[in-house]
């Protein structure tokens, strides 16, 4: 018999195939303590990384915060919190990433590495034999964290440097993916509120580092002399926020939030003109408008994906693609992070 019939008649050996790491970190340190009888193994591992409690306190007021004992217990989880005073019960997941999780957390487990692996979620419903909705309710949940670390984190997403190359554009707009500026109405029909987003992007990286900022400003009608509109001291604080000092700058006079002539006025950077570098081209080529083409391929589908999303998923959409491209090379590296990541964002006090 064939193995991809072997596979078929027992979906386990599938499951456990397609939920691993290339002999990373999860099948290295995770699943040897997923496999039943290890439950206690498991709980220490949790506890060692911070993703459950190491220590509970009553939350009786008669009992001072007395502290709970861990208790072997006949429940999913094998294991709770006990009050040796008024004997209350504590869920081993109170405060954690897993509370109120329909599943054990060996699935819970390994229905986050699904999520780093990019897994739909309905095949991870299937090949862990768990409800879809439960699987949707884990993915948010890393989805959430992966949205909280960029947010507190912007250092993670410096770009640039001395001497080092920045494209700095807008969509839709600008020349993001197209020779011919975007029909800003196009992306207006989809969603009735086209969504103006910033991107930097590190030319000499391959794929290119970016970074994307949804403006929220609203565009205004330029009034002569009447200073910066929102939309450009916006998309400034944001390009000194994520731009190191010194750093060429590739910029364009399409932008109207980013254009060659509002950067200009930062002084720490080289700005440099799509228009002025064009005329380096050979007669009747476009190689410059190619390369950034090349430069945007992946910022330009997400940015399309945000236009057809509510401003709150589109900011989840651009976050996790920031998240991924910065954590998420290896499956194995991007389960390490999200566990490090969940036990940053779910803290015990
Ligand atoms: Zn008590």
């Amino acid at each position: 018999m064939s193995d991809l019939k072997l596979k078929c008649r027992n979906p386990d050996v599938n499951m456990v195939e397609r939920f691993g790491d290339h002999g990373g970190y999860f099948d290295l340190v995770v699943r040897p303590i997923l496999q039943q009888g290890h439950e206690g193994e498991l709980c220490s591992w949790l506890k060692e990384m911070s993703l459950i409690r190491t220590v509970s306190n009553c939350p009786h007021s008669t009992c001072k915060r007395r502290t709970m004992i861990w208790n072997p217990a006949r429940i999913i989880d094998k294991y709770n919190w006990g009050c040796p005073e008024c004997n209350k019960k504590l869920s081993i997941r109170e405060g954690s990433f897993f509370l109120a999780i329909k599943c054990d957390l060996k699935l819970c487990l390994q229905t986050i590495l699904g999520w780093c692996q990019v897994v739909p979620e309905t095949v991870a419903a299937n090949y862990l034999n768990l409800k879809v909705h439960v699987v949707k309710r884990i993915y948010e949940r890393c989805t959430q964290v992966a949205n909280a670390y960029v947010d507190n984190h912007p250092e993670e997403w410096s770009l640039g440097g001395r001497d080092r190359v920045l494209v700095v554009d807008e969509f839709p707009g600008g020349y993001m993916g197209a020779e011919n500026p975007i029909d800003v109405t196009v992306h207006k029909k989809r969603n009735n509120n086209s969504q103006t987003i910033l991107c930097i992007a590190e030319a000499s990286a391959i794929p290119p580092r970016m970074w994307f900022h949804m403006i929220k400003a609203v565009p205004e009608v330029p009034i002569p002399n009447a200073g910066k509109c929102g939309m450009v001291e916006e998309a400034l604080k944001e390009v000194v926020r994520h731009a190191a000092p010194g750093s060429f700058i590739v910029a364009n006079s399409r932008a109207r939030c980013c254009s060659y002539e509002s950067l200009q006025e930062l002084k720490q950077f080289k700005v440099i003109s799509v228009e002025n570098l064009q005329k380096f081209d050979a007669p009747g080529t476009n190689n410059l408008l190619h390369n950034l083409e090349t430069i945007w391929q992946t910022g330009v589908e997400v940015c399309e994906d945000v236009q057809e999303a509510t401003q709150s998923m589109g900011q989840h959409i651009l976050s996790t693609h920031l998240w991924r491209q910065r954590f998420g090379t290896t499956s194995s590296t991007a389960f390490q992070y999200m566990l490090h990541h969940i036990a940053e964002c779910y803290r015990f006090i």
